[in-house]
């Protein structure tokens, strides 16, 4: 095969969830796109890559660090919303319910994936807790979003601070993500102290 073709399809190959077949697809559709297409997704991945930060605090993606919410002032700093990425954030942000600082783990703890306590942000985490009063959890209903808001329970839990967990209403299994507004407006309010 020519070689920046085989290149490019060993590029999309490192992507999530993309094996062979559909990164030779991705390759193929570039290949006919119009050669402007293909220099926007080009340059736009570049200019994201460039600009987007990591908030020093919550771990969030930025343009500028402290974030726009953990610099916001007319937020509660006495609530920490836990999330596993910055998807999730956004999605419980949209609700407009919760009006706390978050903190993005950057996955969950998946010890057979090699996801382990050091690769996620909890350092930074346990950095925040002085004056507040109140850590939501909320990761995924899953066996791992389960095992770590457990773990995070016991990390946080001799602080004398409150640790709650969504309510249930996400079914099991499934995730923030993927739930409409109003499940997820049930599950911001109902949650329980764990
Ligand atoms: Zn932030």
């Amino acid at each position: 095969m020519i070689k920046p073709l085989v290149s490019l399809i060993d590029a999309f190959k490192k992507l999530p969830g993309v094996g062979q077949k559909q990164a030779e697809r991705f390759a193929f559709f570039i290949i006919r796109s119009p050669q402007n297409d293909a220099e926007n997704l080009a340059s736009s991945i570049i200019n994201t890559k460039k600009s987007i930060k990591t908030c020093s605090i919550c771990a969030s993606l930025c343009e500028k660090s402290p974030c726009e919410i953990c610099s916001d002032e007319n937020r509660d700093r006495k609530k920490i919303c836990v999330v596993e990425n910055y998807t999730d954030l956004q999605v419980i942000e949209k609700t407009g319910r919760y009006k706390g600082l978050y903190h993005v783990l950057s996955g969950v703890l998946s010890p057979l994936d090699g996801v382990h306590q050091d690769n996620l942000t909890l350092k930074l985490l346990m950095k925040r807790l002085d004056a507040v009063e109140e850590i939501l959890i909320a990761t995924n209903p899953t066996v791992e979003g389960d095992a770590t808001a457990m773990y995070i329970s016991q990390l946080v839990k001799p602080h004398n601070i409150k640790i709650t967990r969504l309510a249930k209403g996400i079914p099991s299994g499934g995730s923030i993500e993927y739930s409409d507004e109003i499940t997820l407006i049930n599950a911001l309010d109902g949650r329980k102290e764990i």
